[in-house]
């Protein structure tokens, strides 16, 4: 087991167009480590998602948790299609943007087709957190960051975010107030 470095927002590996994996790759032991390190380098680091170019491998294969009862997964090659109009708000943290969140807007419901960890194809229909997970961490192939995509208004330091619950603003642009703990 090898915890792998995390890259930070400013590594020219973040901002690359990953390299699709061959398939005949993924069964060798090689590529079984990679991804036996990714994922323990994601818990190392207590994330909820963590993309190879993270962790300085440009190549198209993210780690992540959908929900406590699936755990882990690997997605290879995964190929994200939107389903529906509706879009999602939340808070969101990268642990290559360390500290910090801010509020994007996705897809409420998507589509991933992708290669799992023995190469089969599979596909699944997400719909809220999960949905937001996948967005995120298969941005990080196209060299997209959170940030790129966020409100900077809402952009908090995480002893702010906690203390204050995220800045909202309504449809004016006038921020909402909310009480102080
Ligand atoms: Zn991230």
């Amino acid at each position: 087991m090898s915890i792998l470095r995390v890259a930070q927002a400013g590594h020219p590996v973040l901002r690359m167009r990953s390299e699709p994996v061959d398939p005949e790759v993924i069964p060798t032991p090689e590529f079984q480590g990679f991804l036996r390190d990714l994922l323990d380098t994601m818990e190392d680091y207590d994330g909820a998602g963590l993309a190879a170019p993270q962790v300085h491998e440009p190549m198209r294969v993210v780690v992540l948790v959908l929900s406590d009862e699936r755990g882990p997964e690997f997605l290879i090659n995964p190929v994200v299609t939107p389903v529906g109009e509706e879009q999602i708000v939340s808070f969101e943290g990268c642990l290559s943007v360390p500290k910090v969140r801010a509020e994007v807007t996705r897809h409420k419901a998507i589509r991933v087709e992708f290669l799992d960890d023995k190469g089969e194809p599979q596909l699944l229909e997400l719909h809220g957190y999960p949905a937001i997970v996948v967005q995120h961490e298969t941005d990080h192939l196209d060299g997209v960051l959170y940030i790129d995509r966020c409100d900077p208004r809402t952009f908090s330091y995480l002893d702010e975010y906690r203390r204050f619950g995220g800045l909202q603003f309504d449809e004016r642009g006038e921020l909402v107030l909310s009480e102080e703990e």
